[in-house]
């Protein structure tokens, strides 16, 4: 008799266990839509307020990369002096408001035809500094190329900016670059869906597959990983695949 009463017990916590989980699932499912990807932790908390705005999340940023550089200007905390060959614009950092919002859909959709990115930003870093595409002024990257700083980013004029790889936060890896302007998020050259360079990126090195921040695959974009100028690995020199939206 006492087993029995014993498993009785078990079987009604086992229905509250039961009907609890169903009801956190249900819970879950509701407000998925309007959750904010676990992908924005990874932005830097200090140099970015990220936020939801009905079905949009809003990035602010303060433009600034928390990470060393030349362009803090010898005498900042975030000062490294410069690799050899590098040869610095005549700006700095502190000369300028990098201030930007940026904002997109929770769940941002393919569009019907690719967007050629224009000068400027196209996307905003985990760091909270731009992302700038392969071009610099009207021209290829090429003759800017040297002021280039150890992390692939340069101001020239205005607000500091990456055009390639990102080394102070990505090295030949599958960690969050940032967002773009359509609101795809961009990883490093690999994919954690394999542990591996993708081998089925579209035209724009984007493709849908599961990502670190979600279970479900979703469209993400990739650090190009073919070699520019025998040295650099340009982050986006395509188009975007959504709509994209204003930074400013
Ligand atoms: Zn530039
Ligand atoms: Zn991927």
């Amino acid at each position: 008799m006492k087993i029995q009463k014993s498993r009785l017990a078990l079987a009604g916590i086992i229905l509250i266990t039961i009907l609890s989980c169903n009801q956190t699932e249900d819970v879950t499912a509701v407000d998925e839509n309007v959750t904010l990807s676990l992908a924005f932790e990874q932005f830097d908390k200090n140099n970015t307020d990220i936020y939801l705005d009905g079905s949009n999340v809003v990035i602010e940023t303060n433009g600034l990369p928390n990470h060393t550089t030349p362009y803090w200007g010898a005498g900042n905390a975030l000062y490294v002096a410069p690799q050899a060959g590098f040869q610095a614009t005549p700006s700095l950092i502190t000369g300028f408001d990098g201030s930007a919002t940026l904002t997109v859909p929770v769940n941002p959709k393919k569009a019907s035809s690719a967007t050629s990115t224009s000068l400027g930003s196209i996307g905003i870093a985990i760091t909270g500094a731009a992302i700038f595409n392969d071009s610099e002024g009207n021209g290829p990257l090429n003759s800017a190329a040297v002021s280039l700083d150890y992390t692939g980013a340069h101001i020239g004029p205005g607000v500091y900016h990456y055009h390639t790889e990102p080394y102070a936060f990505t090295n030949d890896d599958d960690k969050l670059v940032g967002i773009m302007a359509d609101g795809f998020f961009i990883y490093g050259r690999k994919c954690n869906s394999t542990g591996n360079y993708p081998t089925d990126l579209d035209a724009s090195n984007g493709h849908t597959t599961i990502t670190k921040y979600a279970t479900d695959p979703t469209y993400h974009y990739h650090i190009d990983n073919d070699l520019y100028l025998n040295k650099y690995y340009i982050i986006f020199p395509g188009k975007y695949q959504g709509t994209p939206n204003a930074i400013r």
